[in-house]
């Protein structure tokens, strides 16, 4: 493998892009001495942000803090591909799952996703780059052929095939063109956002509903009680209800450790180059992924450049969110890899910018949400790597635990269903690498027509034996 034209580095060009549109501002003031709350909120992404947004519109008698240790969007809200679904795209591996009920709760929690961020971002004016091009899965190897055929088969069983729609090569040809794409299956129900705008829209309808910010603020201490203290570096926040929208960092944090590992996820981002887009016929904003476990995940953005994503980067320790999820320099040659494999038709497009960050894996890959028993205090994450959308959902739910009601959102799959344990600290890291080592020669081997060593073959397939979603084939 060559290596990555660029090494990967923070900030995202999408945090830099909107910061840059805003006139890089400052950060809002860092908490100073001891304060009160009704709620406060850790984590300024968009889990946090819409908390705050959904509590604001419920609750408007509440006083809401949120915390944030950097700014709002330094996290993986400001730095991800921008594919934004709600989980027609996962129903093959949702059904099983959840069964077929429960499945199609979710499905339709998720339908009101992409609706609910238009028309909030229409009501505050925002351009948030939304297209909603839908998502193509494409079959890049063989092997990948069952990933198009098993989704396809699922909407279909439950009478809802409008989900996933079957394309034959030559229809995939006609949204993109690319000598190793063969057949695939369209999801109608996927839409791009660039990150960044959309992060920090949120932040400004945060502030213009009222809720105190605090940026560069760490929370160093969670105590649990009534009411609840959070400690920062430079004072303390009291508060009757707390919710963790931390994310990754949740990963060292009980009980959600239990459920939680973290996974790199890179992106390179190439230069515009419109006319090659328009050669290789991908102008219809179709958002694309392939048939790997370790998926690559690619788009195009309103000024015609083209993101290639490579989720196969480092698995973490203990929860530490460290260099890994950053300055991983295989792991964007991986994402660079991807783009020259996969689009041969963008030769001679240089690669711009690269960067990393990290992805809270739960063990059936949903998110859950939770209060912490004997507490008040709400926490979620286990995206996946799938939370743009979702964490619209998210807020709801962590809303409604906050005010403690019970309705819709409450009872949703994601904060009601029993999440699979991963195995401790140190099985987790070691067991973990093992099989996401195997996956990727198994994956590279098929890419390249040859049959995967027996060793990888076997090591891969050991999370399904143990009845985990976690790196199954
Ligand atoms: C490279 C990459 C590509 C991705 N692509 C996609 C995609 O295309 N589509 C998709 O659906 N998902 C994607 N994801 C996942 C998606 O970005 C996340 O699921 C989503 O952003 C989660 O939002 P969040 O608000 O829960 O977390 P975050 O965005 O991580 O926000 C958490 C915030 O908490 C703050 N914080 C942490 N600890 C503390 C503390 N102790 N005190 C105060 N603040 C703290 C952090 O600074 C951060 O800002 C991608 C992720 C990565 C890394």
């Amino acid at each position: 493998m060559s290596p990555p034209s660029i090494e990967p580095r923070l900030p995202s060009w999408w945090l830099e892009d909107a910061l840059a549109r805003e006139g890089d501002p400052l950060p809002a003031a860092a908490l100073e001495g001891d304060t009160t709350a009704d709620v406060a909120i850790v984590g300024g992404g968009y889990t946090g942000l819409w908390t705050a947004l959904a509590l604001r519109e419920q609750a408007p008698e509440l006083r809401v803090t949120l915390l944030e240790s950097e700014i709002c969007g330094h996290g993986p809200s400001g730095r991800n591909g921008g594919f934004v679904h709600g989980y027609w795209g996962a129903f093959a591996s949702i059904l099983p799952l959840l069964g077929e009920e429960r499945a199609l709760e979710l499905a339709g929690e998720g339908e009101r996703i992409i609706p609910g961020i238009r028309a909030w971002a229409e009501s505050r004016g925002e351009d948030v780059w939304l297209i909603e091009g839908g998502m193509l899965e494409v079959s890049a190897a063989p092997a990948q052929d069952p990933v198009v055929d098993k989704a396809v088969a699922a909407a279909a069983s439950v009478d809802r095939a409008e989900h996933a729609v079957p394309l034959t090569p030559e229809q995939v040809a006609q949204r993109v063109s690319s000598p190793v794409f063969r057949a695939g299956v369209f999801y109608p129900e996927c839409a791009t956002v660039h990150p960044g705008l959309l992060v920090r829209a949120l932040r400004r309808a945060v502030l213009d509903a009222g809720v105190t910010l605090h940026e560069g603020t760490p929370v160093t201490d969670v105590r649990a009680g009534s009411p609840n203290e959070l400690v920062t570096p430079g004072g303390m926040i009291r508060a009757r209800e707390v919710v963790l929208a931390t994310n990754a960092a949740l990963t060292g944090w009980s009980p959600a450790s239990r459920n939680l590992t973290n996974f790199g996820s890179y992106v390179v981002l190439t230069e515009p180059a419109p006319e090659a887009l328009a050669e290789i016929g991908w102008t219809g904003g179709e958002a694309i992924v392939d048939g790997r476990m370790f998926l690559h995940y690619f788009r195009t953005t309103n000024d015609g450049r083209v993101l290639m994503g490579s989720g196969s980067g480092p698995i973490g320790f203990g929860g530490r969110v460290d260099e890994r999820f950053s300055r991983d320099q295989p792991t964007a040659e991986r994402a660079e890899a991807g783009l020259r494999r996969l689009l041969p038709g963008l030769t001679g497009v240089r690669v711009e910018r690269a960067w990393g960050g990290p992805i809270d894996v739960s063990a059936d890959h949903l998110p859950f949400f939770r209060t912490k028993p004997g507490t008040r205090i709400h926490y979620g994450a286990g995206y996946s790597g799938h939370g743009v959308g979702p964490a619209w959902l998210g807020g709801r739910i962590l809303a409604s635990l906050a005010l403690g009601t019970d309705d819709e959102w409450t009872r949703s799959p994601l904060a009601t269903r029993d999440v699979p344990r991963l195995p401790r600290e140190p099985f987790r890291r070691v067991g973990g690498g093992l099989v996401r080592w195997a996956i990727m020669a198994c994956e590279a081997a098929e890419e390249e027509g040859r049959r995967p060593p027996a060793t990888a073959r076997a090591v891969a397939a050991l999370p399904r034996l143990l009845g985990m979603e976690l790196g199954t084939r």
